[in-house]
C-alpha cells in the first residue's frame, strides 16, 4: 500500500468554522479522514504533518519554502508521494520554488488548496484533497515532478498562475497542457510528464532574494525606474514586458537598462501575457533589448522566473553558468 504524507501549511483549505466564535480556525489535521470520509476508502496510508506556524499564504516567505523542502527531504525515503495543502494566493510561487529546489525528484509532490473552507457546504476543498491524494498514490503513471492540483486538473507546478479570485477554476497553465484530468475516471497524459530522473534526489536550501519584478506600463517614469534599478545589492531584474517581449524604445529607457546590465545585474525578459512567449528581435521594440544583453525568459511565468533566479543566484556563483541555466529548460518551466 502506498504511503502519502499530507503537509499542511495553512490557507483557506484548512479552515473550519469555530462553533463558539463563528470565525475561521485551522482544523485538526489528525482528523483529516473524519472531516473527509472518502479518504478512508482510498487504498493508501495517509500520514500528516502540520507546521507550528500555519499561515495565510499571503504571508509566505522564502524561509518557509526552505522549511517545506526540509520536511520533504527528511521524509523522502519513507513516502511514495507528498500532498501540500497551501493557500491559493501564493501557491504558484511556492510550487515553482519547490520545483527548482528539488533535483532528481522521482515522486509526486502535489500542492492543492481551495477557494472555500473545508466545512463550507459547496467547498471545493474536499474534491481537491481527495483527488490530489488519489493521484499522488496512483499505480498507473509515475509523476516525478512538482504539480498543482485544482478544479479537476493536474498542472505542472512551474507553469501555473492564479488567475481567478472568485471561481473554482483558479489556476491557469497557458503554455503547457494539464498533466491529468479528473472526471468519472482520472485520465493521465503520461507523455507530458517529466521523465523519471537518473540521479539521486537532491534538495537545495539556498535562495537569493535580491531579485525584483518590474512591470512595464505606458506611464513608467525614468526617476522611479532608476531608483529601483540602482537599489543596493540588486542581482537580477525581471522585466515584465508587453506581448512577445516588447518594451518602449525611449533612449533613457534603453540606456538605463544598459547601465544596469553593465553593473553585472541580470535583466530577464518575461511577458505580461498569460500565454505565449518572448521572442526578442521579432519587433523593433525588443531588438534593442536583445542587443544590450537582456536575457529571454521564453514562455516562463513570472512565478517561475522569480523562483528560478532566486534558486540560481543562491546556488551558483559563476555568471556564465547562471546565464546558461537561465537559457536551459531545467524542470519543464520553459518550452525550448
Ligand atoms: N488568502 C488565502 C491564502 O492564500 C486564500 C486561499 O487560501 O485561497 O492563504
Amino acid at each position: 500500500m502506498k504511503k502519502i504524507l499530507v503537509i499542511y501549511t495553512g490557507g483557506t483549505i484548512g479552515m473550519v468554522k469555530d462553533t463558539l466564535t463563528s470565525s475561521l480556525i485551522p482544523f485538526d489535521l489528525k482528523q483529516i479522514s473524519e472531516v473527509i470520509p472518502p479518504l478512508k476508502k482510498l487504498r493508501c496510508k495517509i500520514n500528516t504533518f502540520k507546521f507550528e506556524h500555519i499561515i495565510d499564504s499571503s504571508n509566505m516567505k522564502p524561509a518557509f519554502w526552505i522549511e517545506l523542502v526540509e520536511v520533504i527531504e527528511k521524509n523522502y525515503n519513507d513516502y511514495d508521494g507528498f500532498v501540500v495543502l497551501h493557500g491559493t494566493d501564493t501557491m504558484s510561487y511556492t510550487a515553482s520554488a519547490l520545483s527548482f529546489m528539488m533535483e532528481n525528484l522521482s515522486k509526486p509532490v502535489i500542492l492543492t488548496g481551495s477557494q472555500l473552507p473545508l466545512d463550507a457546504i459547496r467547498t471545493d476543498g474536499r474534491e481537491n484533497i481527495v483527488s490530489a491524494i488519489e493521484i499522488a498514490a496512483n499505480d498507473e503513471v509515475e509523476i516525478p515532478e512538482v504539480c498543482v492540483f485544482f478544479d479537476n486538473k493536474l498542472f505542472r507546478a512551474n507553469r501555473t498562475t492564479k488567475i481567478n479570485a472568485e471561481y473554482f477554476e483558479a489556476f491557469y497553465s497557458g503554455n503547457y497542457p494539464s498533466l491529468a484530468k479528473v472526471g468519472i475516471n482520472i485520465s493521465y497524459k503520461g507523455h507530458l510528464l517529466l521523465p523519471k530522473p537518473r540521479g539521486n534526489f537532491k534538495a537545495y536550501k539556498k535562495l537569493c532574494d535580491d531579485v525584483i519584478i518590474i512591470k512595464i506600463h505606458p506611464a513608467l517614469k525614468e526617476k522611479y525606474l532608476r531608483t529601483m534599478l540602482e537599489t543596493e545589492n540588486l542581482k537580477a531584474v525581471i522585466l515584465e514586458t508587453y506581448g512577445s517581449g516588447n518594451a518602449p524604445t525611449d533612449k533613457w529607457f534603453i540606456q538605463l537598462i544598459q547601465q544596469t546590465i553593465n553593473r553585472g545585474i541580470i535583466v530577464y525578459n518575461v511577458t505580461q501575457c498569460k500565454a505565449g512567449s518572448v521572442a526578442m528581435g521579432h519587433y523593433q521594440t525588443s531588438h534593442e533589448l536583445l542587443k544590450i544583453g537582456v536575457l529571454s525568459g521564453y514562455d516562463i511565468t513570472t512565478e517561475a522566473a522569480l523562483t528560478k533566479l532566486m534558486f540560481l543566484l543562491g546556488n551558483f556563483t559563476e555568471k556564465t553558468e547562471i546565464n546558461k541555466l537561465l537559457d536551459t529548460n531545467m524542470r519543464g518551466e520553459i518550452t525550448k
